[in-house]
């Protein structure tokens, strides 16, 4: 083809070039859309397809433009400058689709990054939730459930290999008043390590478990015997009993562990948990051994509990309880400052019940909150008798427990009795133990400085049992400080020095507090506490708790006024 002046037609080549270019690289970039569609996952196919149809419209657009350009020039139509300008425009159209399709391709290799990620995120979670169903979120150690698939696998092997395997129920001694005191941060950090060392003492075949609480099971599989079983328990307690650092301070534990034996104690996995925490129960109970194999008469003890429990429902309302009164003395004067009211129940059929027999059971039932309002009420009415037969009894101490002192109506109520006694507020002593004040230092506060208002004398019971912080303690308006009685029994013939007893009544005349020494039966102790300043004491060396009764007989007692001399 040549042009009017005969010269062949300057664009044609070049439109030929162009043209050729353009199909190479829209081939070329299809081609390579493509390919990387191919490439993608299953997950992104959707828009894959769509941008492959988009880059087949995009070039179908190019080859009509290109045929429209073609036919311009076959035409005749078009001269130089169109021919640049259309070539101009093409190029652009072209770059502009180039870079949509980069957009695109980009596009698609995000998402296709992201699906990625979130499938292994699921995956992880997945795995995570496996975990967590079978192990316990503060220990990491199997839980209960695990422990029990692990137990059933083991006794259907030990059946088939004839072999012998233990289940240990293990409970840490005392917790409760650490986690109390010392808080639930610390509480959490001693069963984590707890746990660490249970694993650690245990074989690689063995289950450490966390039951819940501060309990823990142990399954032991393939026994030779009981000795075998005694030694890795005695193990596991010296293991539980080291000190721990927690918090910068050093808190020590105990544990007691109750054993059961396969085939000998049962042959399924609830009857063996069951039996072994038995065991340790009665371990607990006993007070002697750390670790006790389980024995069927073991049960009885479960039984009479539970006994205890339901009779204790009735003994209320069939007026089984009396309060009895044990006289606190001034220890310099000899003078009767006053009596604690301790709770007495006479069971109709096994006679008197010791406090300590009924008192954790109440608790735990619950019981103990009206039996402690009737305490109460009881103590106040017969201190205001005495005083209105002009007896001069003292103050009058009532022992709270934790969940009377917590109980929503309690100060309502300590209003309502002294109302209806017609007893000075100054003349109620209330004694409650350091783990129930370190339970909640701010609400205990609260609460302790609500009964500080009425007027009624705050007293700390047991005082030196409960890891309390000293500062904590500073805190709260305490009128009192009874030290304990194990403490008491270190001095004298008996015991040591005393050194605590006297830190204690330093510590109390600095901070303004009076000291009431408990437990003292020995006139070695009352010459200590008197040497020591200790302003009162309690104890059978005055005195057993007498009825209200002899309470009465003994303020009038001839000599009554001097208790020591
Ligand atoms: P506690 O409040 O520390 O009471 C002192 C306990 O020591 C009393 O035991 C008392 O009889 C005993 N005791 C007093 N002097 C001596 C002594 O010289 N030597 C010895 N070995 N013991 C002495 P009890 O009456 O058996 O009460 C035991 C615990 O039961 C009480 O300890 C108290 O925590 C609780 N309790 C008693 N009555 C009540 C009550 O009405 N309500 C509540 N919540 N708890 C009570
Ligand atoms: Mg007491
Ligand atoms: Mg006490």
């Amino acid at each position: 083809m040549t042009s009017n002046n005969g010269m062949p037609f300057p664009t044609e080549r070049g439109f030929g070039e162009r043209n050729d270019i353009a199909d190479r690289r829209v081939d070329a970039l299809a081609r390579d859309t493509i390919l990387l569609v191919r490439e993608r996952q299953m997950s992104t196919r959707e828009s894959l397809v769509r941008s492959r149809e988009e880059t087949m419209d995009k070039r179908d657009n190019l080859a009509q433009e290109r045929e429209h350009t073609l036919g311009t020039r076959e035409s005749g139509v078009g001269d130089h400058e169109r021919g640049m300008r259309e070539a101009e425009r093409l190029k652009r159209v072209l770059e502009s689709h180039i870079v949509k399709l980069r957009q695109a391709n980009e596009h698609l290799v995000i998402t296709t990054v992201r699906t990625q990620a979130m499938a292994e995120q699921i995956q992880q979670a997945r795995d995570r939730m496996g975990h967590m169903a079978h192990h316990d979120f503060l220990t990491d150690l199997p839980n209960r459930l695990l422990l029990k698939e692990r137990l059933a696998q083991a006794i259907a092997l030990a059946q088939r290999k004839g072999h012998r395997l233990a289940v240990l129920f293990i409970d840490l001694d005392r917790f409760k008043v650490i986690n109390d005191s010392l808080g639930h941060a610390v509480g959490d950090q001693l069963l984590q390590e707890v746990g660490q060392r249970l694993l650690a003492a245990v074989r690689g075949s063995d289950t450490a478990g966390r039951q819940g609480g501060d309990e823990f099971v142990v399954l032991l599989t393939e026994v030779a015997n009981e000795r075998a079983v005694s030694e890795l328990t005695d193990k596991m307690c010296k293991a539980i009993a080291e000190p721990y650092q927690l918090a910068g301070q050093v808190v020590h534990i105990g544990a007691t562990i109750g054993i059961s034996i396969y085939p000998d104690d049962g042959d399924d996995a609830d009857t063996l948990i069951r039996n072994a925490d038995v065991a340790m129960y009665h371990g607990k109970l006993d007070g002697r051994d750390r670790c006790s194999f389980y024995r069927p008469e073991m049960n009885l003890r479960a039984v009479e509990r539970q006994r205890t429990e339901a009779d204790l429902h009735r003994a209320l309302d069939r007026g089984e309880f009396e309060l009895y009164y044990q006289p606190k003395v001034n220890l310099h004067t000899g003078a009767i400052t006053g009596s604690e009211a301790l709770l007495r129940w006479t069971h109709p059929e096994q006679g008197a019940v010791a406090p300590a027999r009924f008192i954790p059971v109440a608790e735990e039932c619950g019981l103990i909150v009206p039996i402690g309002r009737w305490v109460l009420r009881e103590a106040c009415l017969q201190a205001q008798r005495w005083n209105l037969a002009g007896l001069r009894p003292g103050s009058v101490a009532v022992n709270i427990s934790a969940l009377e002192f917590r109980h929503t109506d309690f100060v309502a109520g300590l209003r309502a009795v002294l109302a209806e006694s017609g007893l000075a507020p100054s003349s109620l002593e209330l004694e409650i133990t350091e783990g129930v004040l370190m339970r909640d230092v701010n609400a205990s506060a609260a609460i302790l400085h609500e009964l500080k208002a009425i007027g009624v004398m705050l007293a700390i019971d047991d005082f030196g049992t409960g890891y309390s912080s000293l500062s904590y303690l500073n805190q709260f308006p305490i009128d009192v400080l009874k030290i304990d009685q194990s403490f008491v029994r270190e001095i004298g013939a008996s015991g040591g020095d005393g050194v605590i007893v006297g830190a204690v009544i330093a510590m109390g005349s600095s901070l303004g507090q009076r000291v009431v020494a408990e437990g003292v039966e020995e006139r070695e102790q009352l010459q200590f506490l008197c040497a020591r300043q200790c302003q009162e004491g309690q104890g059978y060396l005055f005195s057993r708790p007498l009825s209200a009764h002899g309470f009465a007989a003994f303020l009038t007692r001839p000599g009554a006024a001097c208790l020591h001399c």
